[in-house]
């Protein structure tokens, strides 16, 4: 506690931390850094928790007993940093707990400043863990709509989600929180759990197997939102020749490969600018993130009773099971979401 200043400390006990695909790179040594000193980076970003003890500066939302989800991203040295939007850092180093040059959440307590750490309901105690890839659905979705106020009276009806793994699942879902139709694009041929979640939405799933993306657009379109969670870098500019006029393209994928493809540059130009679209980058998530997003899991308990939970396919019981997370993660092909269960509220 004392290891943060001014009496702002909480002390937390990890429940459960989810892991995810940049675990596995961080896993392979092909992402991420060790804290200046250490030898050792301790992973998990994706953090659920219930406070313990708190300092004399910390709101009063924050009690012993609350559940919370800490943040990810901490201030460098740019000008963001300090107005903490530190998910819009231009420097080059950045610090993420978990990630990059700052230990993460698999550990039984962690101490933090009440400013990264956010409250949850009780009521969200079985999907918690989800909030953390849910900001990063928020962030990209509430920047959509955050640039579309320059169209005055923007009224999107079509969004169309490219990728049906955890952030596309997500994402599908802000997406119908937000009263948008929804359309998931995705490789895996239904029938399957992730295209049965996307139905359970009242969204259209259609595989990359069965259908172009020009096939969907023509049938499910024109998309006003097309947000990319696939991974896979050439459908991204599939989706810039198909977004409908004065649509938004989000990309989320962090591809970390060296991968060329061919595109119609010319008629993604010109629709571009005939159509004034835009294409957007987003990482990360800023605290309007996490409480936009702290509100959509609320809803969806309430729209879509027990549709989060069938997310949590692949719990991983305590810290000792390491071997087994990493495991899951890297060949269980049928697992959305795998978590560790670190710790138990109570005792
Ligand atoms: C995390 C984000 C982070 C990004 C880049 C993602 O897996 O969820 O919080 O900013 O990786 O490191
Ligand atoms: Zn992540």
């Amino acid at each position: 506690m004392t290891d943060v200043p001014e009496g702002r400390g909480v002390l937390v006990k990890v429940l459960r931390v989810g892991v995810d695909g940049t675990d596995k790179e961080i896993n392979a040594a092909e992402y991420g850094a060790a804290p200046p000193g250490d030898d050792y980076l301790v992973t998990g970003h994706e953090s659920f928790g219930v406070v313990v003890d708190v300092g004399p500066n910390v709101p009063t939302t924050i009690r012993p007993g609350t559940y919370v989800v800490a943040s990810v991203r901490r201030p460098g040295s740019s000008i963001y940093g300090k107005i903490g939007l530190q998910d819009f850092t231009t420097d080059d180093v950045y610090y993420e707990r978990g990630i990059n040059l700052l230990h993460g959440y698999l550990t039984e307590y962690y101490v933090e400043d009440h400013q990264y750490v956010f409250p949850l309901p009780a009521t969200l105690a079985e999907v918690g863990v989800l909030l953390e890839p849910t900001t990063v659905a928020e962030k990209g979705v509430n920047h959509a709509y955050e640039i579309q106020r320059r169209l005055k009276v923007w009224e999107p009806r079509s969004a169309c989600i490219l990728g049906s793994g955890t952030v596309g699942l997500l994402t599908a879902l802000v997406a119908r929180l937000r009263g948008l139709e929804l359309t998931v694009y995705s490789l895996p041929r239904k029938p399957n759990r992730n295209a049965e979640l996307i139905e359970e939405l009242g969204g259209v799933y259609v595989s990359s197997q069965d259908a172009t993306l020009a096939e969907a657009a023509a049938e499910r379109g024109p998309f006003d939102l097309i947000f990319d969670a696939t991974g896979f870098s050439p459908i991204v500019w599939e989706a810039a020749e198909l977004l409908g006029k004065n649509g938004v393209l989000v990309l989320a994928s962090i591809t970390g490969g060296d991968r060329k493809t061919e595109i119609n540059s010319d008629r993604i130009n010109q629709g571009f600018v005939l159509g004034n679209k835009v294409m957007v980058g987003t990482v990360n998530a800023s605290p309007h993130d996490f409480r936009t997003g702290v509100d959509d899991l609320i809803k969806a308990e309430a729209i879509y009773p027990g549709w989060l939970k069938q997310l949590l396919t692949t719990p991983v019981r305590g810290l000792e099971n390491y071997e087994q997370m990493i495991r899951e993660l890297t060949e269980n092909r049928d697992a959305i979401k795998v978590y560790v269960e670190v710790g138990r509220n109570g005792s």
